[in-house]
């Protein structure tokens, strides 16, 4: 597969591209997050350090969230919980402290790449509740058949639940989901936009909030 390397220590990246091409990958590797974020367009999965030179390797896995759902697999020396709890719910698909072990770095890009193959054949699916129609592809809700105009936060919320249906959702992971991030002005953000969100799909059942968690769409 196409692998994007975003790794600015060379002698690190050396070592990782001469086992990735033994095995019959194609890598590509690049030093900067900013280049990172033209890469990424032709790479099946991409290795992400989180040390660079131009900046947070977290900023630009927020940032290739928000355009590409490409699997992501960051590597990086900071272990400690915060940093891996941060990484997965900013979307990266996994997380590989470093010194990798190689073997295991092949095995947890084949697991990454797999999942999101099957992410992607179940997108194109109109997600349906009661007479709730929501398209996550063409970005568009019906409701009784009838349009619904939500804004781009309202539609994000929507589709986030949509595509946890029947599950609860943290509003931590509304919020980084949506917005990136979880800062307090968010939070109260969150709250205007599922009150709208509500308003205008009319339909009450339907969102039942978590006290204390979050949010489900119920099915
Ligand atoms: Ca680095």
């Amino acid at each position: 597969m196409r692998v994007l390397l975003v790794e600015d220590d060379d002698g690190v990246a050396q070592a990782l591209l001469e086992v990735l091409s033994a095995h019959g990958h194609t890598p590509i590797r690049v030093a900067r997050g900013s280049d990172a974020l033209i890469a990424h367009r032709s790479a099946d999965v991409v290795l992400l350090d989180l040390g660079l030179p131009d900046g947070d390797g977290m900023e630009v896995l927020r940032k290739l969230r928000q355009v590409a759902d490409t699997p992501v697999v960051v590597l990086t020396a900071r272990g400690d919980e915060r940093s891996v709890v941060r990484g997965l719910r900013l979307g990266a698909d996994d997380y590989l402290v470093k010194p990798v072990r190689l073997a295991e770095l092949l095995a947890r890009m084949d697991v990454v790449t797999r999942r999101a193959a099957a992410r992607g054949s179940s997108a194109d699916e109109v997600v349906r509740v009661s007479d709730v129609d929501i398209d996550v592809r063409a970005r568009s809700v019906t409701v009784g058949g009838e349009p619904v105009s939500l804004t781009a936060k309202e539609f994000d919320l929507l589709a986030v639940l949509a595509a946890r249906a029947g599950t609860a959702v943290s509003r931590q992971q509304l919020m980084d989901e949506v917005w990136g991030d979880a800062f307090v002005a968010v939070s109260r953000s969150l709250d205007v936009h599922m009150t709208q969100l509500r308003a205008k799909l009319g339909r009450p059942g339907l969102l039942t909030t978590i006290r204390g968690f979050g949010y489900r769409l119920e099915v």
